[in-house]
């Protein structure tokens, strides 16, 4: 697999998918451009050694054409955030998008319509994956958010470029993100791990129960061990058709060398809103009427001791319901000491959906040594799937 130093770009037309699925208020204005940022590095190299860029991505989940949903509508912010001016094609494929990228010049960015307006998109189609190569010379995949879809602008359309084909910049980070916690992570390697349920994440503990020393479990998934335990949950959010996992997963740490650490106190409220009265209780003992919403004082001190000890610090999932400023304080703690065992010199990596927004809204992005651009790719990755997207490019 060639990153995007191990190709000239000289003269070539590179055709990159990158992933522009930014948020856009009601007035189409880009309200996040975290996402046009990261694929920054990618245009730049590629323009500064004399290529040009055809830039393909989706904008949320449009049915056929749908004006509020083009691509269009981000173009003035792509030109800002690249600097320079962008072109748009209001096709991505055909006659018309073929002959826009055919006259693209050395240092000139052209940004093509929605794909997603086609269902051959997401379908995979393998002729409109062709019609797709036709608009470059080169492919260039910097799109991770979508790397876990065998679409035909992240997967199929790579087998029409045989060797000219490499990752970008952001998604060379991201593979390197991920090895480092999953394949080479200085140990103690620790993950933690919230969220609203077990049932979500199977897949995921199974996977890092191979690679990790010590694995922190928060958010409403406590409550499914608790209960399993033998504990009193109340109100708390609980699968008890997965206790009885649960107790495997126990065993299975045990056996292979694994520490879970549960919290031993909660913050619970007696109804799930942010102005519900607040009380302090045993993780084993919530009494009917109230429900574990954060983790409490003498839990966020324990991880607190584990987590500036470690070397390699996944974090994926909230410790509560950090979206209610009354519940997230459990959160913001987590959040701080990753912080502080990153200044150590630990490896931290946050992925993978919640985690990421708590880390955004608590302005702790500089805390991290990296925060994963992908949900579900994250997510899949973190389960130890290869990325069709990523395998593609092979
Ligand atoms: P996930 O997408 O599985 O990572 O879940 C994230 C969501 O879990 C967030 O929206 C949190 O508010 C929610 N969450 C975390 N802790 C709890 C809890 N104790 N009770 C209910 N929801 C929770």
């Amino acid at each position: 697999m060639k990153t995007l130093q191990q190709l000239n770009f000289t003269n070539e037309r590179a055709v990159i998918r990158v992933d522009f699925n930014v948020p856009l208020n009601d007035q189409l204005e880009v309200t996040d451009p975290t996402r046009i940022e990261a694929a920054k590095p990618t245009i730049t190299h590629i323009l500064s050694q004399g290529g040009s860029c055809v830039l393909l991505s989706h904008l949320g989940r449009p049915k056929g054409n749908d004006p509020k949903l083009s691509l269009n509508n981000i173009t003035a912010k792509v030109s800002e955030i690249l600097g320079l001016p962008v072109q748009f094609s209001s096709q991505c494929v055909g006659a018309a998008a073929e002959e826009k990228a055919n006259t693209l010049k050395p240092g000139e960015v052209l940004l093509m319509e929605n794909l997603r307006f086609h269902p051959e998109e997401t379908a995979g189609d393998i002729g409109f994956s062709k019609q797709l190569a036709q608009l470059g010379t080169v492919y260039v995949n910097d799109a991770f958010g979508t790397a876990h879809r065998a679409h035909a602008s992240t997967t199929i359309i790579a087998q029409f470029f045989e060797n000219k084909k490499c990752f970008g910049s952001l998604l060379e980070k991201e593979v390197k993100a991920i090895e480092k916690v999953m394949k080479d992570g200085a140990s103690p390697v620790l993950a933690i791990l919230g969220g609203a349920k077990v049932s979500s994440k199977i897949t995921i503990i199974e996977s890092l129960m191979e690679k990790v020393d010590h694995l922190i479990i928060g958010g409403g998934m406590v409550y499914t061990f608790t209960k399993a335990l033998g504990g009193k949950v109340g109100n708390s959010i609980c699968e008890p058709d997965y206790c009885d996992y649960a107790l495997e997963l126990l065993e299975k740490a045990k056996q292979k060398g694994v520490t879970i650490h549960l919290p031993v106190d909660v913050v619970a409220g007696d109804a799930f809103s942010n102005d519900a009265n607040r009380k302090q209780f045993d993780v084993m003992d919530i009494p009917d009427g109230w429900e574990g919403m954060d983790a409490g004082p003498k839990s966020t001190a324990r991880f607190k001791e584990l987590i500036v000890t470690c070397k390699t610090i996944l974090w994926n999932g909230p410790m509560g319901v950090f979206e209610f400023s009354n519940f997230a304080e459990g959160t913001i703690a987590v959040g701080n000491a990753i912080g502080e065992a990153t200044k150590k010199g630990a490896f931290s990596l946050v992925g993978g959906g919640d985690s990421v927004a708590a880390v955004k809204q608590f302005d702790m992005q500089d805390k991290m040594s990296y925060i994963s651009t992908g949900g579900g790719a994250m997510l899949e990755s973190l389960e130890g799937k290869t990325l069709p997207g990523i395998a593609a490019l092979s």
